[in-house]
């Protein structure tokens, strides 16, 4: 579904990514982990065509497209979504509009009729419950004034009401408490675990991997993938750090 490869990218003059390959089959869900400033923030800002963000050398490939010839909004068209580690505040807008406007926005893209406005309450509220996020939350300003958690609540609300067929999720686990984090974890598994669709769950804890279970870890540091393994790796990590793990891989 996702094949990344040899990509190199740069922000401003700076090179952050040095040839990151990575291939995620329809069906998986693979974890990135890897320490403070390793890229993998620059990953997800440059899979969604971020400003400033410059591939200088390699490829990704999305669902037999050429991710990186699309324009952002084309991406999520195609079915794309990325979760981001510090959401947007959108002051002046609702949640319930911004939602309806981009949902109605990748439907009409797809040639696709717009939902009215009582079929997408209908919709909002299924996914808002599937959350526990509180529909009141929904028809607060974007962002403005949430909690770290109910801010990553309403992403997820978001995911589900999109509906994509691929997403990035970045650090969703950062800043839950433990019980929204398995409320947070149950949701990706209830939108996302499909045969059809596919997840990089970009995190630095192992906690989140005990609700959603990965088909693949990999280590990201200093700018590409330097070990991949199972679940088990995210294991090993949590009890031997980083340096640890990666002298054990014999990549240190
Ligand atoms: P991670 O998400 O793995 O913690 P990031 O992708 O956020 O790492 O950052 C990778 C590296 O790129 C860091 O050294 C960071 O300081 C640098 N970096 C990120 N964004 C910018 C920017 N806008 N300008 C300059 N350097 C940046
Ligand atoms: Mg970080
Ligand atoms: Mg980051």
């Amino acid at each position: 579904m996702l094949k990344i490869t040899n990509l190199h990218a740069n922000v401003g003059d700076t090179q952050i990514l040095k040839g990151l390959s990575l291939e995620v089959n329809a069906g998986e869900i693979h974890a990135i982990m890897g320490p403070n400033g390793a890229g993998k923030s620059t990953l997800s800002y440059v899979l969604g065509g971020r400003p400033g963000y410059e591939v200088t050398e390699g490829s990704v490939e999305f669902m037999g497209q050429d991710l990186l010839d699309l324009e952002p909004h084309e991406r999520a068209a195609t079915g794309l979504f990325l979760g981001f580690q510090y959401p947007v505040e959108i002051p002046g807008v609702s949640n319930v509009q911004f939602l309806r406007e981009a949902l109605n926005a990748q439907r009409a893209s797809r040639g696709e009729e717009a939902l009215s406005g009582g079929e997408f309450l209908k919709l909002a509220r299924e996914k808002a419950a599937l959350l526990k996020l509180d529909m009141e939350m929904l028809k607060r300003q974007v962002n403005v004034g949430f909690s770290g958690g109910e801010k990553k609540r309403s992403e997820m609300v978001q995911m589900g009401i999109l509906d994509p067929k691929f997403a990035v999720l970045d650090e969703t686990d950062s800043g839950l408490d433990i019980d929204a984090l398995r409320v947070v974890g149950d949701g990706i598994n209830a939108i996302m675990r499909d045969p059809a669709k596919g997840v990089l769950l970009i995190t630095h804890y192992q906690r989140l991997l005990d609700y959603v279970k990965p088909d693949k870890v990999h280590v990201l540091a200093k700018g590409r993938i330097v070990t991949s393994g199972g679940p088990e790796l995210a294991l090993q990590l949590e009890s031997e750090g980083y340096e640890g793990a990666l002298e054990s891989a014999g990549v240190a």
